[in-house]
């Protein structure tokens, strides 16, 4: 446990919480989305909250906790689906949301506090300049631009621009290191990829880089078609079609459109799957003329056509994607689930077929459009119904088996969410600026057991973890 009346006697001047119910409320993200997270971490609380403003607080704080021993997990806003902003050791909670100044903007690139919440930023560029970020998660109304980048892949904005992963959707980090005399490094280039999707185990960040793409009045379409195979063959094209600038692109299979959206129900034949979108206004009529040129296609939704008392209410197209849909899918069936799967190019589109015919009812089609590694391919966010730990495993294994790996959202750590495997660069930074092993306990196995074997297809448990009482 940790000594909160020392902790704040070292820390006078920043805010330090013990109050259970506050501090449970910041311990906890959206596990819940995975009913195997849920079972192994809903028990979990830190023991305090230490709330900073400015990178001196930032560094204040590192120094103390590393003096005392104490666990440090860092939060944005806890948005999250795995589990990686909740303390498996305890310790404290660092609340970021106080850094949330957006400190210069500039054509083609913004600098702002980790804490900034990513609609704020995006809200700040287009008034000031006309530019809005490249991507962000379908969370930006809460998410904060530090979180996203340590816990974050891509989003809204792939379909143009790919995912954080891919070279200039990061421009600079400034990062708080973990030591007796914390230290602030500014990471750019090769040095990026050490902390970015790194969980915060390896360092604070305090400070992003991002780079601006030019903001439009986004035009939301949903398209309408038999069969999922036409729906996706016709993402796959628009998608493709480089002249009509978008920024979101998703499919989702019949009957959940009709039954989840529901303030688009109207809109939304049961029988139909669709295709969203957001078009720039400039590309609208190639837009119009792709899908006329489709003979599968229908027309269903037009923000362009739709009178603005009409449109009151509505959710934005990205807010029915990623995992939004997961979200409106979990309130009509609680017993939803979800998996992040991706279809390689160039098979993308027979792969869809296979997994569609193979699993049925089971396991309802989403596909998110995106840039990967320069290709247009899509990921899917299927909506599994869940019956058992053993099956979801199994249709993991079905997967994986016919060519479309799984970034495992049932799971904790870096390693078996992610590539399965040791991550060379986080875990070597790792021990340069984190040598205690402080930030985010649990969360890089490479840290904790380097001879874990990945194919054993055993569960990676934290020895670590505070059992449930
Ligand atoms: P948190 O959840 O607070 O933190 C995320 C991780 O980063 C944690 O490990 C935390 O410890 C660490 N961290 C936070 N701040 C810092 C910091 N300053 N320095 C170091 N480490 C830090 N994700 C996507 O990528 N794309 C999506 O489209 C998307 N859609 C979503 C839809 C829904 C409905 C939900 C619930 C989640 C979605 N997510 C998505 C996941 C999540 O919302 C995003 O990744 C979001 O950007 C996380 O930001 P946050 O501020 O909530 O971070």
């Amino acid at each position: 446990m940790t000594d909160i009346p020392l902790l704040k006697s070292r820390l006078p001047g920043l805010r330090i919480e013990d109050h259970p119910t506050l501090v449970r409320q910041k311990s906890r993200d959206f596990f819940w989305y995975s009913p195997v997270l849920k079972r192994q971490l809903d028990h979990l609380t830190a023991d305090c909250v230490i709330f900073v403003r400015t990178i001196e607080d930032v560094v204040e704080a590192l120094a103390a906790c590393y003096a005392l021993g104490v666990p440090v997990t860092p939060r944005g806003a806890g948005t999250g689906n795995y589990g990686q902003a909740m303390p498996l050791a305890g310790g404290a909670i660092l609340d970021l949301s106080g850094m949330d100044k957006v400190l210069s903007i500039a054509p083609g690139r913004i600098v702002a506090e980790a804490g900034a919440v990513i609609a704020d930023i995006d809200r700040r560029c287009q008034a000031q300049s006309g530019q809005e970020l490249r991507l962000h998660p379908s969370t930006a109304k809460t998410a904060t631009i530090g979180g996203f980048v340590a816990g974050g892949s891509g989003g809204v904005g792939s379909i143009s621009w790919g995912g954080l992963r891919d070279f200039g959707n990061i421009i600079r980090l400034k990062v708080v290191t973990m030591e007796a005399e914390p230290r602030l490094l500014d990471l750019q280039g090769e040095d990026l990829h050490k902390v970015s999707h790194a969980y915060g185990t390896n360092g604070i960040i305090v400070e992003c880089e991002m780079p601006l793409a030019p903001a439009y009045d986004w035009i939301d379409v949903i398209v309408g078609f038999d069969t999922l195979g036409a729906a996706a063959a016709f993402a796959n094209n628009l998608g493709e079609a480089d002249g009509i600038l978008k920024k979101q692109l998703a499919v989702v299979a019949a009957p959940a459109a009709h039954d989840c959206f529901n303030r688009h129900r109207r809109w939304l034949p049961r029988d139909k799957h669709v295709a969203c979108a957001m078009v720039a206004p400039q590309g609208y009529d190639a837009f119009l003329t792709l899908a006329r040129r489709d003979k599968g296609a229908q027309l269903l939704f037009s923000s362009h056509d739709l009178p603005a008392p009409e449109r009151k209410g509505l959710p934005e197209i990205y807010e029915l994607g990623w995992n939004h849909t997961t979200l409106r899918a979990l309130k009509v069936d609680p017993a939803i689930t979800y998996l992040q799967t991706l279809y390689p190019f160039p098979n993308q589109l027979a792969l869809v077929d296979k997994l569609h015919a193979l699993f049925g009812d089971e396991v309802v089609a989403h596909l998110e459009f995106v840039r990967f590694d320069g290709r247009i391919t899509c990921f899917g966010l299927p909506l599994v119904r869940f019956t058992t730990e053993a099956r979801l495993d199994e249709i993991v294994r079905i997967h994986e088996e016919a060519g479309v790996p799984v970034f495992n959202p049932h799971r904790y750590t870096l390693e078996e969410g992610g590539m399965k495997q040791t991550d060379a660069a986080q875990l070597a930074f790792k021990r340069e600026a984190d040598p205690k092993g402080l930030l985010n306990p649990g969360k890089m196995i490479a840290w904790d057991d380097p001879g874990y074997d990945y194919a054993s297809g055993r569960t990676y448990l934290f020895k670590g973890m505070q059992q449930a009482a």
